[in-house]
C-alpha cells in the first residue's frame, strides 16, 4: 500500500471537484484528485448546461469557456417551454433581445462529454495529480493532517474537499448530519431517438404533471435527433406512491395525452437510469476542521428546477478562493475554514428560498395552471418570468406572498 502527501485532496473529479481544481492549480499546491470510477465515465443526468455553468467556465483560467464552444458535442438552447398540469404552454426565452452573433445562453451537453471535458484539463497541470479507479472508503482527522483511504493507497493532505456526490463517503465518514428524505428527489432519464414537436431553438420542455408535482417530466433536445427525456420526484411520493420510477417514466411515455404521440415512433437507445438528487433546502455546516464540501456532497441542487451542475461548480470557484486564503495562512481549522459556509449562505441562501417557494408553488396544480395560463396571456408576466433567470432583483421578489396576489390578481 503506497502512502502520498499533498497539499490538497480532492475526492471525485465531477464538475465541483475539477472547478475547484483548475482554479487552485496556477497556484502551484500539490493537489491529488481521488476518483472511483475511471473517465469518460457515466453520469446520469437531464445534461441541461443553464448560464450558470457557463459564467463559472468563463472565470476558469486557461480559456475553457471558448474551448468548450469549440471543442464539445452540444444543442444550444434559447429558453424554457412550460407546460401546466391542464397542458397549456409558455414559452420564455432565456434573453429579451438577442444581439448579432450572440452566443447560446444555455446548452444540453451529454455529462460523459462534458464532465470528461472538464476532467482532461487537469492534466495539463503537473502539481494535479490524478488517481482514477480508487474509491476512498475512509476519512480520519489528525491534529496536523487528514488522511483519505482507498484500496491501494493512503493519502494525507493537510485539507480535504468532499466533492464525492450525493452519497459522499468524506460526508459520511467524517459523520456530518444525515438529510431526511424532506430534502431528497429522485430522477430517471432515457435517450430517446425520433422524438417529434420540438421546439426550434431547442428550448428545454418541462412538463408539469399532476401525479410528479411538484417534480416534473423534461424533454431535452440532445444532439444526433435524441433527446434526454425523464422526470424528477420527492423522495417521500415514490414511497408512498410504492411504484418503481421506470415503470412510471414507461407509462408516460406510452400513456399520457400529450407526450405519447411525441414518443409514438421514439426508441430508447441504450438504458434509463436513475439517481438522487439532494435538494439545497438542507441546511447544514458545509466545513470544519480541514475539510470542506462541494457540489451534490453539500446538498445544493436547486430544490425547483433540480439544476446542480452550475450550483458545483460555483461551490467549486468558492472552495478555490478561501483555500487559497487557508494555504497562506496555514489555517485550515473549523474557525478559518467557516468562511466557507458563510460564502455558500451568501451566494445562495435567497436562491434556495425562492426556488422553494415555487416548488411549493409547483405543487399546487390549480396555482401553476393560473400563472401559465395568465401568462400566455400577459407578456409582461413572460417577460418578468424571462427576467428572472437573469436578474437577482427579480428573484428575490418571488420570495414576497404578495407579490403573487399583485401579479395573478390585477
Ligand atoms: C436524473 C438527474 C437529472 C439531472 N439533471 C440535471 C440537469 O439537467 N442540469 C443540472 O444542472 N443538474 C442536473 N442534475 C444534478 C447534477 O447531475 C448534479 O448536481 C451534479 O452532477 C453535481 O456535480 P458534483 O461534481 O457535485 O457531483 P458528481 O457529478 O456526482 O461527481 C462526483 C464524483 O465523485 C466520484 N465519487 C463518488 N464517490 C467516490 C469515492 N468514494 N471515492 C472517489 N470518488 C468518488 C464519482 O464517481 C463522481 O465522478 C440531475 C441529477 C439527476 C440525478
Amino acid at each position: 500500500m503506497g502512502n502520498f502527501m499533498f497539499d490538497l485532496l480532492i475526492v471525485g473529479a465531477g464538475p465541483a471537484g475539477c472547478t475547484l481544481a483548475l482554479n487552485l492549480a496556477a497556484k502551484g499546491f500539490q493537489i491529488a484528485i481521488i476518483e472511483k470510477d475511471v473517465f469518460p465515465r457515466n453520469k446520469i443526468c437531464g445534461d441541461a448546461l443553464s448560464g450558470k455553468v457557463l459564467n463559472v467556465l468563463k472565470r476558469i483560467p486557461g480559456g475553457i469557456y471558448e474551448d468548450f464552444l469549440k471543442q464539445v458535442d452540444k444543442v444550444p438552447s434559447w429558453g424554457i417551454r412550460f407546460l401546466a398540469p391542464n397542458h397549456h404552454a409558455v414559452d420564455i426565452p432565456f434573453l429579451l433581445n438577442r444581439a448579432d452573433g450572440q452566443t447560446a445562453p444555455g446548452y444540453v451537453c451529454r455529462r460523459n462529454d462534458f464532465d470528461n471535458f472538464l476532467f482532461e484539463r487537469l492534466k495539463e497541470y503537473p502539481n494535479i495529480h490524478i488517481f482514477q479507479g480508487e474509491q476512498v472508503t475512509q476519512v480520519i482527522t489528525y491534529p496536523d493532517c487528514i488522511m483519505a483511504k482507498t484500496q491501494n493507497h493512503v493519502f494525507c493532505g493537510k485539507v480535504i474537499a468532499g466533492a464525492d456526490g450525493v452519497h459522499s463517503k468524506v460526508r459520511q465518514s467524517l459523520q456530518i448530519a444525515r438529510a431526511d428524505k424532506e430534502h431528497i428527489c429522485l430522477g430517471i432519464r432515457g435517450y430517446y431517438e425520433n422524438v417529434t414537436g420540438l421546439h426550434p431553438e431547442n428550448f428545454i420542455e418541462l412538463i408539469f404533471l399532476k401525479r410528479l408535482l411538484p417534480g416534473y417530466f423534461w424533454i431535452f433536445p440532445s444532439t444526433g435527433n435524441v433527446v434526454n427525456a425523464g422526470f424528477g420526484m420527492m423522495q417521500k411520493k415514490v414511497i408512498s406512491g410504492r411504484e418503481h420510477l421506470n415503470h412510471i417514466l414507461d407509462e408516460i411515455i406510452v400513456n399520457d395525452p400529450v407526450i405519447a404521440p411525441r414518443f409514438s415512433g421514439a426508441k430508447l437507445v441504450g438504458k434509463q437510469e436513475a439517481h438522487t438528487l439532494p435538494l439545497g433546502t438542507y441546511n447544514f455546516n458545509r466545513s470544519g476542521n480541514r475539510f470542506l464540501l462541494l457540489g451534490d456532497a453539500a446538498f445544493l441542487v436547486d430544490p425547483f428546477s433540480g439544476e446542480g451542475i452550475g450550483n458545483a461548480m460555483a461551490s467549486g470557484e468558492i472552495a478555490a478562493a478561501i483555500l487559497a486564503n487557508s494555504f497562506q495562512t496555514n489555517d485550515f481549522s473549523a474557525e478559518g475554514l467557516k468562511t466557507y459556509d458563510r460564502r455558500l449562505q451568501r451566494r445562495f441562501s435567497q436562491e434556495f428560498k425562492t426556488m422553494s417557494v415555487m416548488q411549493r408553488l409547483a405543487g399546487s396544480a390549480w396555482l401553476f395552471n393560473l400563472v401559465v395560463d395568465k401568462a400566455r396571456k400577459n407578456k409582461d408576466l413572460r417577460e418578468l418570468l424571462t427576467a428572472m433567470f437573469t436578474n437577482d432583483d427579480v428573484r428575490e421578489k418571488l420570495t414576497r406572498p404578495g407579490f403573487y396576489a399583485r401579479l395573478l390578481f390585477r
